[in-house]
């Protein structure tokens, strides 16, 4: 029997923004909608031929269309065929990796703080996750390497790596998997959580263990259009990797889910082809909406950690209140009307005295201006 892990953080911060009315800095889902030349392809999906199952690992068109994607704007390369799976989601794609590659008596590494989504599926497999705290500093969080080796054993089945990461916007650089590479047995697998590729915000390029080659066959991207297109909602991703792997995620993911919804499929589809450069443009665009909620804090004692990746960014309250974080978390709800989510949910087992709240930034630039002057105002009340 798996323990009852209650609601997720981001469900309960969202329920509590609404029922104080509060703006939801919180769940990680943007305030605005897709491009509409999205919604027009959507559109048009739904009458054309789209209403019954796609084949089980995608659209072949799909499949070649991020092939052709990742090649232009990552420099990796893919089989369609073989080495790219559509699923409903990079959640439901995490899943089935687990259940399908580790198993009882495995371990799996878990930076933390780490989504929550990932040691409910560790456990669901069988498998023991182990948490390795990532290093906090005021310059924003790194992998502590001599704890990463020390909790390395010959069960270590699989490490999960998500860059850039939710929730401390943090990215791996090339020499972080080289580094890695140098510390896994031969034999451990690298689940790469990067639903937020698109996502670098600051002029780096992406560092994905497929670009190291010996990473490149024993690990598997994970992508969400989700988070790309700004349509949570759909629930569509994408899972990269070695045919082997692939081979392996299939056979589970085929009676997990057998496939992924075929209108939204066809709808990512022509977006990619007729908007090639689309993710080219979210860098700058996140980027103004980071700074402005940064900025949007200056005057008060709320510091903003450096958030190079994702839409998220942490700010460090050490300053402002002695309470633990989910307890200022719900006040700051109910008396700020700012929802935001508390770290701690993000580990196993929290280390005291944590003093950090996650903001999104994914919202309208009047929300961000608007949540900004309102916890400044709070702050100094
Ligand atoms: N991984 C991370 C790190 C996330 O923040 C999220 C939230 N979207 C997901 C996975 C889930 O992606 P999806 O909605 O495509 O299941
Ligand atoms: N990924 C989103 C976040 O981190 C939430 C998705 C969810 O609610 N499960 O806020």
């Amino acid at each position: 029997m798996l323990p009852d892990f209650g609601p997720s953080i981001f469900s309960e911060m969202t329920a509590l923004a609404q029922q104080h009315g509060a703006l939801n800095l919180a769940q990680g889902f943007p305030e605005f909608g897709p491009d509409a030349r999205l919604i027009d392809a959507f559109r048009d999906a739904l009458s054309s031929e789209s209403a019954q199952y796609a084949p089980m690992p995608g659209l072949l068109g799909l499949r070649e269309a991020l092939a052709a994607d990742q090649l232009h704007r990552n420099a990796l390369r893919y089989d369609p065929a073989t080495e790219i799976t559509v699923v409903p989601g990079a959640t439901l794609g995490i899943f089935c990796a687990l259940q399908a590659l580790v198993g009882p008596g495995d371990e799996v590494v878990l930076l933390e703080p780490a989504y929550d989504a990932y040691r409910p599926a560790v456990l669901a497999a069988g498998a023991r996750p182990v948490g390795v705290a990532l290093r906090p500093s005021p310059g924003g969080f790194s992998v502590d390497w001599d704890q990463l080796a020390d909790s390395v054993t010959p069960r270590t089945k699989a490490v999960l790596i998500n860059s850039p990461h939710n929730p401390t916007g943090m990215l791996w650089r090339r020499e972080d998997w080289e580094r890695l590479s140098g510390v896994l047995p031969e034999s451990a697998l690298v689940l790469s959580d990067e639903v937020y590729e698109s996502m670098i915000l600051d002029g780096s390029t992406l560092e994905s263990p497929h670009h190291h080659e010996n990473l490149r066959e024993r690990s598997l991207r994970f992508l969400s259009f989700g988070k790309t297109y700004h349509v949570t909602g759909w629930k569509l991703g994408a899972v990269l990797g070695s045919a082997r792997l692939t081979h392996a995620l299939r056979n589970i993911y085929q009676f997990a889910a057998f496939s992924a919804s075929t209108p939204t499929q066809h709808a990512v589809l022509r977006f990619l082809k007729t908007a090639p450069d689309y993710a080219r443009e979210l860098p700058a665009f996140f980027a103004q909406k980071r700074d402005l909620l940064a900025s949007s804090l200056a005057e008060s004692r709320f510091r903003p950690l450096p958030a190079p990746g994702s839409y998220f960014m942490l700010v460090d309250y050490s300053e402002v209140s002695d309470l633990g974080d989910r307890e200022l978390a719900h006040l700051l709800t109910r008396e700020a009307g700012v929802a935001t989510v508390p770290l701690s949910p993000f580990y196993g087992s929290a280390p005291a005295g944590l003093r950090m709240l996650r903001l999104c930034f994914a919202k309208e630039d009047s929300t961000l201006a608007e949540a900004g002057h309102r916890l400044t105002s709070w702050a100094s009340s």
